[in-house]
């Protein structure tokens, strides 16, 4: 199937916006400063089929860091770099049930494996992208995920100003999975390039790309660039649905049906196969890290835009 007719699309992500901007409900992530001072009344929606049409509304041209959405494009590269059964070897697949920041995760598993989407796993996996340096690794990186953009991504300095100074606990769990060799560079440096590639700036315009990329078999359907093949493609979209909002992921694929990423900057990618991606972008958080609003809306339109990939009809 595909996505209904572009003005019925439109029309609905414009009830979407209308129905839940009045939201109050959710807060701000203040751990990383600079992520404090965004306004909770930003809200932007937008989906991309996946043959390039698009639907927007609201602060579609807004920029924010990308921050946890870079995650499993990220994975991508990698498993298109080592290979997908080889990055779930070093990385791992399954839910951790803890928090993204865990430490415990990590403690509790014999293999040390927990999954490219928290941050030990997505640590791990920005060490695994090619490159010798850790300049080459973060420009392979920047690189990778503006394919999936479709256009140059560049860094938001003020965020990785303020998260390079707060970030020792991201440095804490680099040196536990250096300590037990499951991390494969330099702790210290790819620590830094992880926190880079988490202040990336996007749109939510940007995101749907991204998502219509990964709805897309990995090609964009706005440049028309293959970034990735089928079978990674597909791997991706598994972790994403394992692990993508968080501990609160089975809640999400109960409601949604569909993979998704959100990140604590307050934007969620949900990708339908075949059909399109969709992007929201509003800041307020609930306690796990999710945005609020972008999750009603999702819900909304995975209903109405009928997405949900367990449906029969
Ligand atoms: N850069 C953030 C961190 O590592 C990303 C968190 C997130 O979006 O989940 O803490």
């Amino acid at each position: 199937g595909e996505l209904p007719q572009p003005e019925q699309v439109q029309a609905l992500v414009t009830e979407a916006y209308e129905r839940y901007r009045g939201t109050a409900d959710g807060t701000v992530a203040d751990y990383i400063p600079a992520l404090a001072e965004a306004s909770p009344d930003l809200f932007g929606i937008c989906v991309v089929g996946a043959r390039g049409r698009y639907a927007e509304i609201g602060d579609v041209d807004v920029p924010f860091s990308i921050q946890s959405v870079s995650k499993p494009f990220v994975f991508a590269l990698v498993c298109e770099a080592i290979g997908y059964e080889e990055a779930r070897l070093r990385l791992g697949v399954n839910s951790t049930g803890f928090p993204f920041n865990s430490l415990m995760a990590v403690e509790l598993n014999e293999d040390r494996t927990m999954n490219p989407l928290v941050n030990a796993g997505a640590i791990a996996s920005s060490s695994l992208v090619p490159g010798d340096t850790a300049e080459d690794k973060w420009e392979n990186i920047r690189r990778g995920l503006s394919r999936f953009a479709g256009r140059e991504l560049s860094v938001n300095a003020d965020v990785y100003a303020s998260e390079s100074a707060t970030n020792l606990r991201n440095h804490g769990i680099a040196r536990l999975l250096a300590s037990y060799d499951r991390i494969y560079f330099d702790p210290e440096q790819i620590t830094d390039v992880y926190t880079r590639q988490c202040s990336l700036d996007v749109t939510v315009h940007d995101l749907a790309v991204m998502g219509a990329t990964l709805a897309d078999g990995g090609m964009n359907p706005i440049t028309g660039e293959q970034v990735l093949g089928h079978g990674v493609c597909r791997r991706v979209l598994a972790v994403m649905a394992t692990a993508g909002l968080y501990e609160l992921s089975g809640d999400w694929l109960y409601e949604v049906g569909m993979p998704g990423k959100s990140g604590v900057s307050g934007g969620i990618v949900t990708v339908s196969p075949g059909k399109g991606g969709l992007a929201t972008f509003s800041p307020p958080l609930d306690v796990a890290g999710n945005s609020v609003r972008g999750q009603l809306v999702t819900k909304f339109l995975a209903e109405r835009l009928g997405l949900n990939l367990f449906a029969s009809v």
